[in-house]
């Protein structure tokens, strides 16, 4: 295998190994991004709850609060807040 495919196979493994919160922080714009993981940081403020309705209301539904959940005590496939 050439080198450069076997980095582009790290480069596809490490973006499956993240969850789909994450992946979804990257995919946002800069705004929508701060406003989330500013919501993320606030567990009294914010419940997972919260903000799986707040993400479904702006067309991401398919984060759930169970996912926010993992994300955010760090048990997810990305293993970081
Ligand atoms: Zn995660």
């Amino acid at each position: 295998m050439a080198l450069g495919d076997a980095l582009n196979n790290e480069a596809a493994r490490r973006y499956r190994m993240r969850c789909a919160l994450a992946v979804l922080l990257e995919r946002l714009g800069d705004d929508d991004a701060t406003a989330l993981r500013d919501a993320l940081g606030q567990p009294q403020a914010f419940t997972n709850g919260q903000i799986e309705r707040a993400l479904a209301a702006e067309g991401h539904g398919h984060i759930k609060s169970y996912t926010i959940m993992r994300h955010r005590n760090g048990s997810c496939s990305c293993g970081s807040r």
